[in-house]
């Protein structure tokens, strides 16, 4: 027998973007059903980091003045047991000569990086061979699978959440969108792709400029290692608990699959031997894609045709801090006429839309 559902809202998609949506849907008392795949997650190979700035150049990362303080909340108030997935911790990163100490003292002093910048600091960290740090404010992390997993429990109990075998299927109608999979027909007002990284074969919005990048990390175990601090020097050594650490991630436009490479996991182990000086035993090598965007800018709005389908996507390298928010302002775009930022809103790429 075949079940029939009308719902405003189909979010298709259950990672970190369709999980973080769903709880504002439910926020805002919405009619919506979820879909997920069993399709990989991005979101389940993350490092689940946030941090506020990037090292490269020592600038602050995209909007977070208006986006991190909101997902610290959202995090640790939006679903229950947050002390189960959401950690604050203190971040360190190695100043390694002159010129990198010389700028972290000129920002430090400006207005605009009270409350990232802290103070440099020489200092010995148990197992660490540097000892040269400067030390940034708001850091942490959210185990993402513990995360998701609590999400999809909450939805699975108030029936909204379905995982297919595969991607269901997609007929749009002239005021709403059938979506069927095996006994299960919704006909919903609005479909929100949140495909991630497969977005790539999603023939709806496969025309916006993605670039999506591939991660790899491990999990080691050490003893010895201190797990008071997240540390940044080539990648982030992370502690997640009874003497595990996760370590990366790497970056690699090229050969885009969800396996570790001969390459990527020596890279890894020459960066971890470069940082630590205490025995360790490897416990997993994992690699995933992001769903990274050409301007590096979250892809956000709706269809340039099919006004009945919206995305929520282009997380990138920092979907922990920008999907709060981004969600936030999605769905009072969809519900209460609200803007969508211009950086974020798909309409800046109107002009990469020729087909159909
Ligand atoms: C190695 C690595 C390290 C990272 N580290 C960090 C970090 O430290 N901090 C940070 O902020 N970010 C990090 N990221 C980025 C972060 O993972 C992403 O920004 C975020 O998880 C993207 O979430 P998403 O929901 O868009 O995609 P995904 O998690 O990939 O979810 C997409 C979901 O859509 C489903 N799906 C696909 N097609 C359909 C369909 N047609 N119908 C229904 N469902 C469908 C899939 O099954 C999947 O469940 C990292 C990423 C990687 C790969």
């Amino acid at each position: 027998m075949i079940e029939e559902l009308k719902v405003d809202y189909a979010v298709l998609g259950a990672g970190l973007a369709g999980s973080i949506l769903s709880i504002q849907l439910i926020d805002k008392n919405l009619d919506f059903i979820t879909l997920d795949t069993k399709l990989p997650k991005a979101s389940l190979k993350a490092s689940g980091l946030y941090n506020p700035l990037v090292f490269k150049r020592l600038t602050k990362s995209w909007a977070v003045d208006k986006v991190l303080n909101y997902a610290q909340n959202f995090y640790s108030s939006a679903v229950e047991n947050s002390n189960e997935f959401f950690y604050s911790y203190p971040l360190k990163k190695t100043v390694l000569n002159a010129e990198e100490i010389n700028n972290w003292e000129i920002k430090s002093a400006e207005a605009a990086f009270n409350g990232y910048l802290g103070t440099l600091e020489t200092s010995k960290i148990k197992g660490i061979k540097n000892t040269s740090w400067g030390n940034v404010k708001n850091t942490g992390y959210v185990n993402l699978k513990k995360f998701i997993n609590q999400v999809h429990e909450n939805l699975l109990q108030q029936n909204r959440l379905v995982v297919c075998d595969e991607k269901p299927d997609i007929k749009i109608q002239d005021s709403s969108v059938i979506i069927s999979h095996k006994n299960i027909k919704i006909e919903a007002q609005n479909v929100l792709f949140c495909d991630g990284p497969h977005v790539v074969k999603n023939p709806y919005f496969n025309y916006l400029p993605f670039k999506l990048t591939k991660g790899e990390t491990l999990v080691f175990k050490s003893n010895l290692l201190c797990e008071d601090f997240i540390i940044k020097k080539h990648f982030f050594i992370i502690p997640i608990g009874n003497h595990l650490f996760k370590f990366g991630a790497t970056n690699e436009w090229e050969n885009l699959h969800w396996k570790n490479t001969v390459k990527g996991k020596q890279l890894l182990l020459e960066k971890l031997e470069d940082l630590i000086h205490v025995p360790y035993e490897i416990i997993d090598y994992s690699a995933g894609i992001r769903p990274t965007t050409r301007d590096r800018k979250p892809f956000i709005g709706t269809h340039p045709k099919h006004k009945n389908l919206h995305i929520f996507n282009g997380l990138g390298s920092k979907g922990v801090t920008l999907a709060p928010y981004y969600s936030n302002q999605l769905v009072e775009y969809l519900t209460a006429g609200a803007f969508l930022d211009k950086e974020v809103n798909i309409d800046r790429y109107i002009k990469y839309y020729d087909h159909e």
